[in-house]
């Protein structure tokens, strides 16, 4: 999960992490007493920020610089409702002026492809660090970080050395490299970035810019992080799947995938995509990933099925299960019961491939069922084909 910038700043501050006093408002009006509070002790200079997950706000006209209260309304009112692309902004951080003498970045982020953590610092901040990457990758300092030992002093002046920072400036920033470690691992984040991390006039040390991704599968460990997710621009069907505990992920076409195991519903998923290409003119394609897991049980099959079929775009459904320790008869008696229970609301065909464990017990009790939407094939490419025939003609 991506935070917003204040989100990350909250958590910052936690951790200890130097960051400016700031407030959020999603009504121009209220950034007049917001400025007055926040910019008392910096000249009445603030800085209002768009909040939305998109990076380059800067640049987009979503940071503005203002001087009173009334300049603070001015430009809460030009950057909320704003586009910045493709996210509207609902709300906008008043932060304490900050004067600036130099742009630093620092990024602590999971690696997959080394299997390891990996920390970016850069003298050379503020700008897009892609740019900067590409550009002038000598610039940018790479440094791998062991996860069971972290960053500690040593290994915070050990980035920073290689950044090319001087003794002085190692000795500042080292502490907060510590503190961002102290989120990095406090949080189970996946991602924790400063762009700008900042040298004040008077010398301090600044995360003028955070932004942070958790990790969902620490959650249990993070009761607090629940408060943290964006409702309000959460996908409705991928929320509702997560209230029922389903592994949902959305996608855009027609053919809705139900399947149990991770690697299954992968395969599926592929298996649809090239049936839609090869016998429907690309005029099919997956709807979802969802896994319903080990169980699939009547009810856990009939939640799936609630979620999928109350996607607008799927057409029809295609149930891919491979009996294992749940053998077949069971999973075949969850899908006639989801049916009963959804009754009126199922009005899409359902393809159904089972196989595996007691899959000759299940194809009878779907046969005995005789459900006039379901129709059952034996191999996963003729259940593909069909299911994709079926969604490409409604
Ligand atoms: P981004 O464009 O979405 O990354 O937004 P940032 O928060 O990084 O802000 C962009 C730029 O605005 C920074 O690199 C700074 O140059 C400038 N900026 C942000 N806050 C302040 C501030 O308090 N004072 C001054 N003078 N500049 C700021
Ligand atoms: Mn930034």
């Amino acid at each position: 999960m991506d935070l917003f910038e204040y989100q990350a700043r909250d958590l910052f501050e936690a951790h200890g992490v130097p960051v400016l006093p700031a407030e959020v408002v999603t009504e121009a009006a209220d950034a007049g007493p917001a400025a007055e509070r926040i910019g008392a002790a910096s000249g009445g200079v603030v800085v209002v920020k768009a909040q939305v997950k998109v990076g380059g706000r800067g640049k987009a006209g979503g940071v503005k610089l203002a001087k009173s209260p009334e300049e603070a309304v001015e430009a809460a009112g030009q950057i909320l409702g704003m586009d910045i692309k493709g996210h509207t902004v609902g709300a906008v951080m008043i932060a304490q002026g900050a004067k600036i003498a130099e742009e630093y970045y620092f990024s602590l982020l999971l690696d997959r492809a080394n299997r390891s953590l990996l920390a970016m610092c850069s003298k050379e901040g503020g700008m897009d660090i892609e740019t900067l990457a590409e550009e002038r990758p000598e610039a940018l300092a790479k440094v791998d970080v062991d996860a069971n030992t972290g960053i500690d002093d040593a290994k915070a002046r050990d980035i920073l050395e290689q950044a090319g920072f001087d003794a002085d400036e190692v000795t500042a920033i080292a502490p907060v490299l510590v503190s961002l470690w102290d989120v990095y691992k406090g949080e189970d984040a996946t991602l924790v970035e400063v762009n700008p991390l900042v040298k004040t006039e008077d010398g301090a040390i600044i995360a003028l810019d955070g932004k942070v991704s958790l990790d969902a599968n620490a959650d249990f460990r993070h009761p607090a992080h629940a408060e943290l997710e964006d409702k309000a621009s959460a996908d409705p069907l991928e929320a509702k799947a997560k209230a029922m505990d389903l592994n949902y992920v959305k996608l855009d076409g027609n053919v809705g995938i139900i399947g149990n195991g991770a690697g299954l519903v992968m395969s599926t998923l592929d298996v649809v995509a090239y049936a839609g290409e090869d016998h429907t003119g690309g005029k099919a394609s997956p709807a979802n990933f969802l896994d319903i897991g080990g169980g699939a049980s009547a009810e856990v099959m009939a939640n799936g099925l609630d979620v999928i079929l109350n996607d607008e775009q799927v057409k029809a459904v295609f149930v891919n299960v491979f009996g294992g320790i749940t053998a077949c008869d069971a999973v075949a008696n969850g899908i006639v019961s989801a049916l009963e229970i959804l009754g009126d609301q199922a009005t899409k065909p359902l393809v159904v491939r089972l196989d595996g464990n007691n899959v000759e017990e299940g194809r009878r009790i779907l046969a005995d069922a005789n459900h006039p939407l379901v129709t059952v094939e034996e191999t996963m490419d003729g259940a593909a084909r069909k299911a994709a025939e079926l969604a490409a003609a409604n």
